[in-house]
């Protein structure tokens, strides 16, 4: 699933090719990727819209129109997004199509089918996101004071805290085991007991992680391509994630696999505490 790196690389890769221009022609092809509202209402909306900015929050990317109007995309499990300059390179699994005035195409591709895409006004954002979202991790305001407030008191192992989108909004699973391996930290301790130094250390492990990983292009395990059809290589130097039975880097201890609020949980039993 992409995280807030994957989602990162996908706005910035499209960015430069969205601002300043028009939604010419939008085909969307599945109703479940605009449901409750009818897909071709949500397509008539977006006709002749332009382009003023494209954002992110946690893993929302936020196209913003000149209009006032804005599209909520969320990539979920397997969601894709491709800008190309010649029709789809692949018309598998193709969920939307937006043509753009300079006939280029964004398609959005989606295998599982979980993705979605909501229009709303600008003024509408802010309690749209407050209902759904915590801390944004790499903001100037995160701070450790802020993610110790909303650790404090949890008994929620610190993991399944990390998850949780109303605490840090976009950090998921592979990201969440990254960053406690960097804060040396047993993803099983619950969130409260964490004391002041844990959880500075803890601030600083989280942005690390997400900066690596925003770095490298984010991590490519399955679904995930850049929007010029790129993979990531994130998955290439994870310290962690997925690397049960390898030795740690910092201690050669063997990693170990658990479940943590039922997800696959990678850590070092050596020198996580
Ligand atoms: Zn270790």
């Amino acid at each position: 699933m992409p995280e807030l790196p994957e989602v990162e690389t996908v706005r910035a890769s499209l960015e430069p090719k969205l601002v300043g221009h028009r939604f010419e022609a939008v085909e969307i092809l599945d109703s479940r990727l605009t449901r409750p509202v009818d897909p071709a209402e949500v397509a008539a909306e977006l006709v002749g819209e332009c382009v003023a900015a494209v954002d992110r929050r946690g893993k929302y990317l936020i196209v913003r129109f000149e209009s006032g109007l804005v599209l909520l995309i969320h990539l979920r499990m397997t969601g894709t997004l491709a800008h190309s300059r010649n029709g789809a390179a692949s018309k598998s699994h193709v969920r939307a199509v937006v043509r753009l005035d300079d006939g280029s195409d964004v398609t959005y591709r989606d295998v599982r089918r979980f993705g979605t895409w909501l229009v709303l006004r600008a003024d509408e954002l802010d309690a749209y996101f407050s209902a759904r979202l915590g801390l944004e991790p790499l903001e100037p305001g995160f701070s450790a004071a802020g993610l110790a407030e909303r650790l404090a008191g949890r008994r929620a192992p610190v993991k399944a805290a990390l998850l949780d989108q109303r605490t840090l909004a976009g950090v998921g699973n592979i990201y969440a085991d990254e960053a406690l391996w960097r804060a040396r930290i047993d993803p099983r301790r619950p969130a409260g007991q964490l004391d002041a130094r844990e959880i500075r250390v803890l601030h600083r492990g989280i942005r690390r992680a997400l900066e690596a990983g925003i770095a490298r292009q984010g991590a490519t395990l399955r679904d995930y391509r850049t929007p010029d059809g790129s993979s990531g290589s994130m998955q290439n130097e994870f310290k962690v994630y997925g690397r049960d039975g390898e030795p740690c880097l910092r201690c050669g201890r063997p990693i170990e696999k658990t479940r943590v609020g039922g997800r696959g949980t990678w850590f070092c039993p050596g020198c996580q505490r």
